[in-house]
Formats: C-alpha cells, sequence, structure tokens
C-alpha cells in the first residue's frame, strides 16, 4: 500500500524520529516500522479535534458526504488495505478482505442511518424536543484482533454524531489504521480524524488527555478496567467492550456431523482470536464423541499457515506474548490430566503459528475453561442435565456472548435467553448484525456498538424546552 507509514494529525501527515518495528506474525520477523507519537504529537492532536469539533458538529448533510466517500475509497483501496492487515495481523487474506469490506460497509451503513429527534410536547404551553448531540472530542483505542473492522464501526459513528475523533490502533497491528487515517485524510476537515500509532503509554496519555469528553475503547479486561478508573476521575463518558469467555451448549438433539462446521468458525475463525469466539464448549454426554470425532475432522482438515498463502484457513497467532500465553494454557491442561484430542498445539520453527487443537477431560477450574484463552485451543467439556450446564456457562465473570445447539428452534431461544450475556444466539455464533446491539454484560463491558445503539454511544441527550405562553413577571 505504501512503504512509509505517517500519522494524520490535523488533515497532515506526520511521521517521527522515534518509531517502532512490526513484526510479521507468519515469520517473526519485523517487516516495518511505525512513528512512535510523542506527548506533543498527542496535545496537537487533541487541540486540532478540539478545534475542529465547532464546525463539524453543525453540518450533518457534510458529515455524511465524507462518511460515505469513506466508505467508497475503502471499498476501492480494499485489496491494499487488506494486504496490509493480513502481513501484520496474521489472518487469511481472503478474511482481511472481509474484514476491510465490513468497514467499508460500517461507514456506508452510518451515513445513512438518521439522528433520532424525539418531539415529547407540542401544546399551547411549549414544545419540547429531544435531541442527540454529540460528546466533542472522543478516544478511539483498539486492539490487534480486527484492527480495520473495530476503529471503522468506531469511526463511523462517533463521525456521524458529529464528534471528532483521535485514534489509537495497539503496537501489534498500527499500520492498517495508519493506512486508514492516510485514506481518510482528504476526505474529512483537519482535526475531525487523527490516528496515532505508539505502545501502551499513549493509550494511557490519549485516554487520560483532558480535551477528550468520551472513550471508545476495545481491549482486554485489565486495560478497560485501567481506562475506566482513570477515565473516573475526570467524569469522561466510556463504552467498553472487552473481553469474553463464551459458551456454546451443544443439545442431544443435533446432528454432530451437521454442527461440526459451524462449531469449528465459531471457535477458530482468526485463529480463534475474537472477543466472542466459542471458548467453552459443552456437550450432553449423549452425543459428546461423536461432536469431538465430527469437530475433529473439520479441524485435522484446515490448513494452518502464513495468511498470504491460497487456501490457507488459520493464520499464526498475532504476536509472541499471546503464543507464549496460550502454549501455556495449553501444557497447563495437559499436566491436570486434560487430554488431547486432535491438532497439536504449538508449531516448532519460525512464525506464531499454533494448530487447532482440540482438548477434553479438563474441568471447570482449568484456566484453558475458566479463563478466555484467545487462541485456537479448545476445551469440550459433557454435561447430563442443561440445568448444570447452563449453571457452569454463566458461572463466570465474562458474559459477552454464547450460543445455544438444538433441532427445538423454540426451545433453543428459551433456553439462549437464561445465558448471562449481550448476545445470545441459536444455532450460529458470531453472527453479527446492525439489527442487533453489541455488548458485553458483567466484565465483559459496559455499553453498545452496532447500528442505532452505537450510535447512541457517541450521542448525549439534550432536551430543547421551548416556553410558548408568553414570558411574565
Ligand atoms: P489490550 O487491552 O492489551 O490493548 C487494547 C488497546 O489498549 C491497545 O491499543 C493498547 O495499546 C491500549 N492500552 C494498553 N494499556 C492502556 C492504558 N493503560 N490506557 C489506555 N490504553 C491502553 O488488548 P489486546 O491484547 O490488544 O486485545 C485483546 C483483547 O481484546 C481480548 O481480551 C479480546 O477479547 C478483547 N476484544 C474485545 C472485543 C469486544 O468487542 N468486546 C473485540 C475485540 C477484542
Amino acid at each position: 500500500m505504501m512503504s512509509t507509514y505517517t500519522m494524520t494529525i490535523g488533515g497532515e501527515s506526520v511521521g517521527s524520529t522515534n518509531t517502532f518495528q512490526v513484526i510479521d506474525p507468519a515469520t517473526g520477523a519485523p517487516f516495518a516500522s511505525a512513528p512512535d507519537a510523542t506527548l506533543d504529537d498527542v496535545h496537537r492532536a487533541m487541540d486540532s479535534a478540539h478545534s475542529a469539533f465547532t464546525m463539524w458538529k453543525r453540518d450533518e448533510t457534510a458529515r455524511r458526504r465524507a462518511l460515505a466517500s469513506a466508505a467508497e475509497a475503502i471499498k476501492s483501496n480494499s485489496e491494499a488495505l487488506a494486504r496490509v492487515l493480513t502481513q501484520e495481523q496474521g489472518k487469511p487474506l481472503k478474511f482481511a478482505l472481509r474484514e476491510v469490506i465490513g468497514a467499508s460497509y460500517a461507514f456506508a451503513y452510518y451515513a445513512r442511518l438518521p439522528i433520532p429527534r424525539q418531539v415529547t410536547l407540542d401544546d399551547e404551553t411549549g414544545h419540547i424536543e429531544v435531541q442527540r448531540r454529540p460528546y466533542g472530542v472522543v478516544a478511539a483505542i483498539t486492539p490487534w484482533n480486527f484492527p480495520v473492522l473495530i476503529a471503522s464501526t468506531k469511526l463511523a459513528a462517533a463521525l456521524l454524531a458529529g464528534n471528532t475523533v483521535v485514534l489509537k490502533p495497539s503496537p501489534y497491528t498500527p499500520l492498517s489504521s495508519l493506512a486508514l487515517g492516510a485514506l481518510l485524510r482528504p476526505l474529512f476537515p483537519p482535526g475531525v480524524l487523527s490516528v496515532l500509532s505508539g505502545g501502551d503509554e499513549l493509550g494511557r496519555w490519549v485516554s487520560e488527555h483532558p480535551a477528550v469528553r468520551k472513550i471508545s475503547f476495545t481491549g482486554s479486561v485489565a486495560t478497560g478496567k485501567k481506562v475506566s478508573a482513570s477515565a473516573a476521575s475526570d467524569l469522561k463518558r466510556v463504552t467498553l467492550e472487552l473481553g469474553g469467555n463464551d459458551p456454546a451448549i451443544v443439545l442431544a438433539d443435533v446432528d454432530p456431523k451437521k454442527v461440526a462446521r459451524a462449531l469449528f468458525r465459531g471457535a477458530f475463525t482468526n485463529s480463534g482470536q475474537v472477543c466472542t469466539a466459542i471458548k467453552r464448549l459443552y456437550v450432553h454426554e449423549s452425543i459428546f464423541e461423536q461432536v469431538v470425532e465430527a469437530l475433529g475432522d473439520v479441524v485435522s482438515a484446515a490448513k494452518v499457515g502464513s495468511g498470504f498463502e491460497p487456501g490457507v484457513e488459520l493464520g499464526p497467532i498475532n504476536n509472541a506474548p499471546q503464543h507464549r500465553r496460550v502454549t501455556e494454557l495449553f501444557a497447563e491442561a495437559q499436566t491436570r490430566g486434560g487430554r488431547l484430542r486432535r491438532g497439536n498445539g504449538p508449531r516448532a520453527g519460525a512464525g506464531y503459528f499454533f494448530e487447532p487443537t482440540l482438548v477434553t477431560d479438563v474441568g471447570e477450574d482449568a484456566p484453558i475453561v475458566a479463563e478466555e484463552q484467545f487462541g485456537p485451543l479448545l476445551p469440550i467439556l459433557p454435561f447430563a442435565k442443561l440445568d448444570d450446564a447452563i449453571a457452569r456457562a454463566n458461572d463466570s465473570h465474562f458474559g459477552l456472548s454464547g450460543s445455544i445447539w438444538t433441532s427445538d428452534l423454540e426451545r433453543g431461544a428459551q433456553i439462549a435467553s437464561e445465558l448471562e450475556c449481550g448476545t445470545a444466539w441459536v444455532n450460529q455464533h458470531m453472527a453479527f448484525s446492525p439489527a442487533a446491539p453489541f455488548g458485553g454484560s458483567k466484565w465483559s463491558g459496559i455499553g453498545y456498538e452496532n447500528g442505532p445503539w452505537g450510535l447512541d454511544a457517541f450521542c448525549q441527550l439534550q432536551a430543547v424546552n421551548v416556553k410558548r405562553a408568553p414570558v411574565e413577571g
């Protein structure tokens, strides 16, 4: 796409004498560098975002036009953006392309979404209209698993509402966001969208900056808690989209062979590095072995390799610390007597590869079950009574999503509603739609993204209350 990646600050391309290396997870070697933003860069981005806000919030038509042209620009540069994404993130090119097209769709969707106004009183005494107003400067902070899509979902909704945004991607995947910033730079007035790259400290500088009135954060629970604590001292508004440990419950009435591929996609898409991936699979004891076998066959057939290789379904894990963590969980499960059913865990050699792996014979207290593994390593647990499966599924600090698999859809929907989570699917997992809010309960998050709920996350209500009767006294 471009050989030198620069930040976008105040509508300008900005480099830095300080840079950090970006690693290709398929080789484990650096392949590019990104500017390491200074505190001064943060101040300049915030000042320009603050100045741009006054005009930007006034012209809804201009905002919609800019969002629509952003959608077009992303679409027509999708191949190039996808290649950058694959190289720094690791995901297979076809999935990178899907992510970029999803990002384009987010801009197109919000370009057309109405901003509601509600008249709640209209009589001879007066007129009350409830309007949605932007907060001002928004800090958007993103993780490394879906950098383009997550950033775009935040940007499109925040910008439609009339906010200005400073985006800070993960240091593991900064390039696709820098490239996105460069692509959108000519389409927005200076200061409306800035993109800064750097490490975790930059995240702290951005989220703690006094100009910021709203933080939209996606990442881990641990960082989310820090962001929330620092936001509280300045009463900044926050949306937190955090981790998950999603359960899927397979009832006795399904055909194991028919659901195996969908379960595989639910657990192993993006090499399991999805907040909403199936991370614990509960299967009724009467079909337990058949499900392990059927899923195992799909797992064994999946091709693992560089995201640029044709036919690859699973790329590498994105970064060395995450690869280490999944490897440790795998080893720990085996020391506890966990039984390896398919796959063989970490692969020796260059790159952060890890085979899709199924483990059985682990208890609820094993870290592989109790914690978010965020990798291609899935524990499968039997259950005898549905109530017990639901109780075990809900016995978690996490509450992002979950799914029920059954041939009885009505019963499935009723059981799904007993799951304590933001999204409860039946016979699918990771199916997103603008018709559904996306957010977590418990430690999985605060607030919602997607659809009209995503717009609301970037709006505060203002009641414009007009007295019609003459003012007297
Ligand atoms: P992370 O929390 O380590 O980092 C996320 C972002 O926060 C990065 O840009 C990082 O630089 C920044 N950051 C780090 N410390 C900060 C601080 N003190 N203040 C402000 N920003 C700071 O998460 P990660 O490892 O990049 O992402 C993986 C996690 O994200 C997983 O737990 C996954 O489940 C979660 N996730 C959640 C969703 C969702 O929508 N719920 C989506 C994707 C990923």
